[in-house]
């Protein structure tokens, strides 16, 4: 025995279970269970449309169209569904109440967002409530900061805890149950090192698994003899690893989770001291003795919680069983995993630390932080959960399927104004040096969206890359002698001539203003680019930096490069406009943020914490919102998403 080595078996099950759990449905059911529920929903949405009859034939939709969505439909089809029919309200259960744990030791990621989705979706859909609890039985990696996060992230997405709650409160309770668990010959002090522990589980030497499993010689010690080392190791006698408490259940059950789990293990480590009880207690609860039994004192009517801890739930009703207190109804749904990013704490450390990105809120990483500041309004955020539906299933989800999403939602939700990312100076030679027309410009088709002023002057500026200095018969953009719209202006121009430098690149080009003569024909442009136009009396443009995000990694599975997660990184991630130019429109559109509109009433905190509530189409661009690091002097651009899937990028 080596009393030295603390005992840190794992505490919470990995995801693939050592041991088949009998009543586990079989992958093509659990797949047939998915279809069937997809089906549903899609009834469900189709049943929501409106009704079209008598109207005439709408024009056909863009690929991308929003469809009509029942934003509630997880709640009504499958998985949730059930889980509602099996325990609805009733005298017994009057009252729907769920609970997001989150453990406060790291930023939420865009799994969590599921998680949240479905504990507030689902209270709220029935009338019911949500805790949220912090689950805070481990004092390493536990701060302030992550309390706050996660506070202020659930509220982002719009949902408001009934009460905040921390597994920390319940310390004194949950010691009184222990001592209960003793005396109900439920529970002993054990002594055992990991490896002896290890082995009563079967697990030979070389870590295969699978072999005889024993019981643990301090099983049979006297109540009153675990009872006072109880009190002994709560009193700081033993060091970590040197004495902890193991539940009596049962080591020759197939389910591993019944294999005299801890419940309560010593951590007295002076500078990891408990953020919120300090250093009153030496010993904490695992999680599978407080989780299950902070949700019975809770009064949890529905414990939704993820697959991996299906076959916990035989060792929590055990727990309460054992305790006599009230079970709640624990039910599982499958993760959301997104693929080609990572989302483990460690590894975005690791790409903090080393520079490789901004911090834990840069746009390109998938913690909710980040989302938030590349501009995705929590609603799309909860339309994509809401869209993937709920099964027992893991879902494996490209980020191409959640920016669709995203797209869809901003479409007909944020504004549109012209933005030039790589501007190019075009002179109309033949307009006096003074011309200036406000032009009356819609903020979007929607015409509830209202209509803003934008200056056409003599010197406008077009994207680069719609002006080519050789043109060719399939370019119907900008050349010399071609004509092109300008987006919202009376008329076409035609380039005459261009300027260049001395490395040869193009840095004015020359047009004529195509306003008809009488009795000529009205030049009609094959196509229409966007511009701005130079007015210093409007201040326009208005500068921007623009950042464009591209995928952070070059693979669908970073995680399996083989060296190493760091070593598939896309060196191309972000591209960097420093001169774009904005219309003066921008301006309307910041002083009338939050866009969307909807979600003013959940954006708290002000306009100078709410940036990224500034978000607006870039006609023919993409979509933006504006970063935090913007000042009154420096404008700051993220791109959310392009306005269509860039295919092959990366
Ligand atoms: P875990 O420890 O389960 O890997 P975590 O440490 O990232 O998750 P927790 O703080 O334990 O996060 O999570 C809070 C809640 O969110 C838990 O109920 C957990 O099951 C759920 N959750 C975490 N990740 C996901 C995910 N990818 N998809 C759905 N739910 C998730
Ligand atoms: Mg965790």
């Amino acid at each position: 025995m080596d009393p030295a080595k603390p005992v840190d078996l794992p505490e919470r099950p990995k995801e693939e279970a050592a041991v088949p759990d009998p009543n586990k449905k079989s992958k093509s059911q659990e797949k047939k269970e998915a279809a069937a529920a997809r089906k549903a929903a899609l009834k469900l949405a189709k049943q929501n449309e409106p009704k079209t009859k008598g109207e005439p034939k709408a024009a056909p939709k863009p690929k991308e169209a929003p469809a009509p969505r029942d934003p509630n439909a997880m709640f009504k089809v499958g998985f949730l569904s059930d889980v509602y029919q099996e325990k609805p309200l009733s005298e017994t259960v009057p009252k729907i109440r769920t609970r997001f744990p989150p453990e406060p030791n790291g930023f939420l990621h865009i799994g969590h967002s599921k998680a949240i989705a479905i504990n507030f979706g689902f209270a709220k859909h029935h009338g019911g409530e949500c805790i949220l609890r912090f689950d805070d039985t481990n004092p390493e990696g536990e701060e302030e900061r992550f309390y706050n996060a996660i506070r202020e992230i659930v509220t982002w997405l719009g949902f408001t805890p009934v009460r905040e709650t921390c597994a920390s409160d319940n310390f004194d309770r949950l010691y009184e149950l222990a001592e209960d668990l003793i005396k109900r010959d439920g529970a002993y002090i054990c002594h055992c090192t990991k490896a002896e522990i290890k082995a009563q589980r079967g697990e030979m030497e070389g870590g295969q698994r699978g072999g005889e499993r024993f019981a643990c010689s301090h099983r049979t010690r006297p109540i009153e003899e675990s009872l006072a080392e109880f009190h002994a190791m709560r009193d700081g006698k033993y060091k970590a690893g040197e004495a902890a408490l193991r539940m009596k259940q049962d080591i020759t059950d197939p389910n591993p989770q019944m294999w005299d789990l801890f419940a309560w293990r010593i951590m007295d480590s002076e500078d990891k001291q408990h953020h919120r009880t300090g250093g009153k207690w030496k010993i904490y609860p695992t999680y599978d003795f407080a989780h299950c039994l902070c949700d019975s004192i809770e009064e949890i009517s529905h414990s939704l919680c993820t697959t991996e801890f299906e076959l916990s739930r035989v060792s929590y009703d055990w727990l309460c069983d054992k305790l006599e207190v009230y079970r709640p109804n624990q039910r599982e749904y499958g993760r959301l995993n997104i693929t080609g990013t990572v989302l483990s704490k460690r590894k975005i450390i690791q790409l903090v630390k080393e520079g490789h990105v901004r911090d834990w809120d840069d746009p390109r990483l998938y913690t909710l932080i980040a989302l938030r500041r590349r501009g995705v309004p929590p609603g799309a955020i909860l339309a994509f959960v809401n869209d993937l539906g709920v099964t027992k299933n893991v879902t494996n989800v490209q980020v191409t399927k959640f920016e669709s999403i995203v797209r869809q939602y901003l479409e007909t939700t944020v504004p549109r104004l012209m933005v030039v990312l790589e501007p190019l100076k075009v002179i109309i030679d033949d307009l006096p040096d003074d011309h200036l027309e406000l032009l009356d410009c819609p903020f979007s088709k929607d015409p509830a969206f209202g209509t803003h002023n934008i200056p056409f002057t003599k010197t406008v500026y077009i994207e680069r890359s719609d002006f080519r200095a050789v043109d060719s018969p399939d370019y119907f953009r900008l050349a010399p002698g071609k004509t092109v719209g300008l987006l919202k202006a009376p008329y076409p121009i035609t380039a005459t001539s261009f300027e260049t430098d001395a490395s040869g690149e193009v840095t004015c080009v020359h047009a004529k203003y195509e306003k008809p003569i009488e009795g000529e024909p009205v030049k009609k442009p094959k196509s229409f680019i966007h511009w701005v136009g130079e007015s210093a009396e409007h201040n326009s443009p208005v500068r921007a930096e623009i950042r464009a995000f591209n995928s952070l990694f070059k693979s669908e599975d970073p995680s399996a490069h083989p060296a190493g997660f760091l070593a598939d990184i896309n060196p191309d991630s972000e591209e960097i406009y420093k001169d774009a130019m904005v219309e003066t429109g921008f301006r309307d559109i910041s002083a009338s943020a939050p866009w969307p509109k909807e979600e003013g009433a959940v954006e708290e905190g002000g306009k100078e914490a709410n940036k990224h509530s500034i978000r607006f189409q870039g006609m023919r661009v993409a979509y933006f919102a504006v970063d935090r690091e913007s000042t009154d002097d420096k404008l700051v651009l993220n791109r959310i998403v392009t306005l269509k899937e860039e295919k092959g990028k990366n």
